[in-house]
């Protein structure tokens, strides 16, 4: 078997067997095949595609091609939550704490902010004394004790994705359904979990800019999902604006403990209960309004939020943030942003809020960047609010006073304003079970 003829196969719009795609990733991973094929073999899935039996397989390639986590030595249900990447996203700093104070176990590897979208894994570093990085045996521990542990992902789970969504990211061949799919459910088959929440956003400032294609991708996941064996589901959200208020690391963990509080925003609070009471359905915890029902009580009666800060005792982080959240890293610079006219914030593009925040410093450039974890946006006005001349529509948060300046300008022409109002849009827009 030769990796030229593979990609041209591909090349030439067949089907892949089986064999021939453990072939090229096995190859790829142990060095044998070079980035240049595996170059032209993406961009020949990205032009033609791939079915079911193809995405499948390329999905148990890259989960085989490093280790498959033995969790079995933490007990209970366990459960995973993953998102495609949005901006302003901390679910996970809610969902997870919601689930594990009913009883199911939460041992979760997340990611780094990618790109436009920001990572659990830096959000959660915001915190003081936050470890992220521990041998397997103390992940166990924790997973153990406290039903929840969230930690950075492991660099022996599925490395061929790790090396292919490098070089996707610099051969314009990331947005492609077979390639993400199979990017994101091999970390997901890997980790081994017993059941899996994928959030799959939709809009302008997720990967996947059309509502038809998210719908596809969530697909696509949840049928490799079943495929192999675990109980799957997608709810296809919305990312057209950012979810809550905040955008960036510290300011992030402020608006997940007020929502842990109660305090939240509507359209979080509305999104971690969904995903909550998807992850408790699929533990077989109850029906979907008992399910749902449990997951408001669990915020309500401070239930998570003791989660919450157990978990971050557990991992040597400074509880007491959650009762003074001027604790965590504050920015020494900040600047308000007005609205240029009178009207309504009819759209905004979500990706380009995301932009800003990087700029700002809570995203990386490079990969070897370190973050102003005390860096983003507190919006003050979202999409549909009514703004008028001069007010405020968002406070700017960065180490870097100049940053400020140059990001003030970015934001407004991000955000288009008209004189009618948008026509409203639901959080939720489908589940695919
Ligand atoms: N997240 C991933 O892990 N992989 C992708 O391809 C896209 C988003």
């Amino acid at each position: 078997m030769r990796a030229y003829d593979i990609i041209k196969k591909k090349r030439d719009g067949q089907k892949l067997s089986d064999e021939e795609i453990r072939f090229f990733i096995n190859g790829y991973t142990v060095g044998e095949i070079p980035d240049y094929q595996a170059a032209a073999l993406c961009m020949a899935i990205y032009f033609r595609g791939m079915d079911g039996a193809e995405t499948l397989s390329l999905t148990l390639a890259m989960r085989d091609s490093g280790e498959i986590t033995d969790l079995s030595g933490v007990g209970g249900v366990r459960v995973d939550k993953h998102s495609t990447g949005g901006v302003g996203d901390k679910t996970s700093l809610v969902v997870a704490p919601i689930v594990a104070s009913l009883g199911l176990t939460v041992a979760k590897m997340s990611g780094r902010g990618l790109g436009h979208t920001g990572g659990t894994v830096d959000k959660l570093e915001s915190i003081p004394g936050f470890c992220v990085d521990m041998p397997r045996s103390e992940f166990e521990r924790i997973a153990n004790q406290t039903k929840i542990a969230i930690v950075g992902q492991s660099a022996e789970l599925a490395p061929a994705d790790k090396l292919l969504y490098a070089l996707r990211d610099v051969t314009a061949t990331v947005d492609s359904i077979p390639l993400i799919a199979s990017s994101i459910m091999s970390k997901k088959l890997a980790a081994n979990d017993d059941c899996i929440v994928l959030d799959v956003k939709t809009g302008s400032g997720s990967f996947m800019k059309t509502e038809e294609k998210s719908r596809e991708l969530a697909k696509t996941m949840v049928e490799i999902g079943k495929g192999a064996g675990k109980k799957t589901v997608a709810l296809i959200t919305d990312m057209d604006k950012p979810l809550g208020y905040a955008i960036g690391n510290s300011l992030e963990v402020i608006e997940a403990i007020e929502t842990l509080k109660g305090n939240g925003p509507a359209d979080l609070q509305e999104l971690c209960i969904a995903l909550a009471a998807e992850m408790l359905l699929l533990a077989d915890k109850g029906d979907e309004r008992e399910c749902r029902e449990m997951a408001e009580r669990a915020l309500s009666d401070g239930s998570a939020l003791a989660k919450f800060k157990e978990m971050v005792a557990a991992q040597g982080g400074d509880a007491s943030v959650a009762d003074d959240t001027s604790r965590l890293p504050t920015a020494p610079y900040s600047l308000d942003v007005m609205s240029e006219r009178d009207g309504y914030i009819s759209e905004v593009d979500t990706e380009g809020y995301g932009l800003c925040a990087l700029a700002l410093g809570a995203g990386r450039n490079k990969k070897e960047d370190k973050i102003d974890l005390s860096a983003g946006i507190i919006l003050k006005r979202k999409t549909g609010d009514r703004v008028s001349r001069g007010e405020v529509i968002a406070t700017l948060y960065s180490s870097d006073a100049h940053r400020c300046e140059s990001v003030a300008k970015r934001l407004l022409s991000y955000t288009a304003i008209s004189d009618a109002p948008p026509t409203p849009s639901a959080q939720l827009i489908d589940v695919v079970r």
